[in-house]
């Protein structure tokens, strides 16, 4: 398949690049949202199909949230996303457009971009696509959902998922950057989120165990309790308090310091609605005007 002849990938993409929201978002862990908000870029598609998905309106193979963007025009929306204040340019699963995006953020960059890049992805990546983007990332913002091959079919729909992280750490970890916080408050280098899968917590002990071998030195960590699943937009906790409480003591064993934790009772009981001009509460995010008037408010 040959997705620069207009051929649809496993993402249910061409290479043309396709956005589903633009706007400034409150959500993400405090370096990269800060006070104002990260400047969010949802990009269309995603080459996992996580059944529990909670962006599968967009991600989805057969989504129709998707508006078509140049590069230039993308570069333009991140000036703008920065002349507002976003804290951070967060490009959410960005994987099936690098070559897009790459070219994107090199005309930003010359016309004055200068906020933290983020590159938030659930880690299922190609190493040659890393590469082409590495220059131009300040933050790797990186999933390791699993590395259990049972738990990955259940929850990534893939049985590799675990093989595909494992190699693109080892490519991050070779890349050799600084995990630190800069005077402004940003971070930079790789923070790595794991969510924790209900009736999974063995999985999320193999995660730890694996972080503390070949990443606590060189990586934060964000470990989330909020796993929502969008058939039942629940709210309950998925784990109990004592269970919480033994993965926080956990964290002190192994000795693993630099991150954030969800709090237990944090719980989000919504899903965002990308057919809203605002997907999410309005406490959380603010659309971008420019491309709402690009997409339409009718999808
Ligand atoms: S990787 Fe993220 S965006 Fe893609 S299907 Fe899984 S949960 Fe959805």
């Amino acid at each position: 398949m040959d997705r620069t002849i207009g051929e649809l990938g496993v993402c249910g993409q061409s290479s043309e690049m396709n956005i589903a929201w633009i706007g400034l978002h409150k959500g993400e862990e405090p370096p990269i949202s800060k006070e104002i908000g990260s400047g969010t870029i949802f990009f269309t598609g995603c080459s996992l199909h996580c059944p529990f998905c909670q962006n599968e309106q967009i991600s989805s193979f057969h989504t129709t949230f998707h508006t078509l963007v140049s590069e230039e025009e993308l570069a333009s929306y991140m000036i703008e996303l920065q002349d507002i204040g976003a804290a951070t340019i967060n490009l959410i699963t960005g994987t099936h457009f690098i070559p897009s995006i790459r070219e994107s953020l090199i005309i930003a960059k010359e016309r004055g971009l200068t906020i933290p890049i983020v590159w938030n992805s659930s880690g299922f990546e190609s190493i040659e696509g890393l590469a082409l983007i590495d220059d131009l990332i300040d933050l790797y913002l990186i999933d390791i959902k699993t590395l259990d091959e049972k738990t990955s079919v259940t929850y990534c729909s893939y049985k590799q998922y675990p093989n595909v992280i494992r190699d693109v750490v080892d490519y991050l970890i070779a890349l050799d950057k600084r995990t630190y916080v800069d005077e402004e408050g940003s971070l930079f280098g790789l923070l790595i989120r794991h969510l924790v899968f209900p009736s999974s917590l063995k999985s999320t002990y193999e995660v730890l165990d694996y972080f503390s071998t070949h990443l606590k030195e060189r990586a934060h960590l964000s470990l989330m309790v909020q796993f929502i699943n969008p058939k039942e937009r629940t709210g309950e906790p998925y784990i109990s308090e004592k269970e919480y409480n033994e993965l926080l003591d956990y964290l002190d064993k192994l000795g693993i310091e630099d991150g954030y934790v969800q709090e237990l009772e944090d719980n989000v009981d919504w899903i965002p609605d990308f057919s809203k001009e605002n997907p999410f509460p309005p406490h959380f995010a603010s659309p971008l005007a420019s491309f709402l008037e690009k997409r339409g408010t009718i999808q």
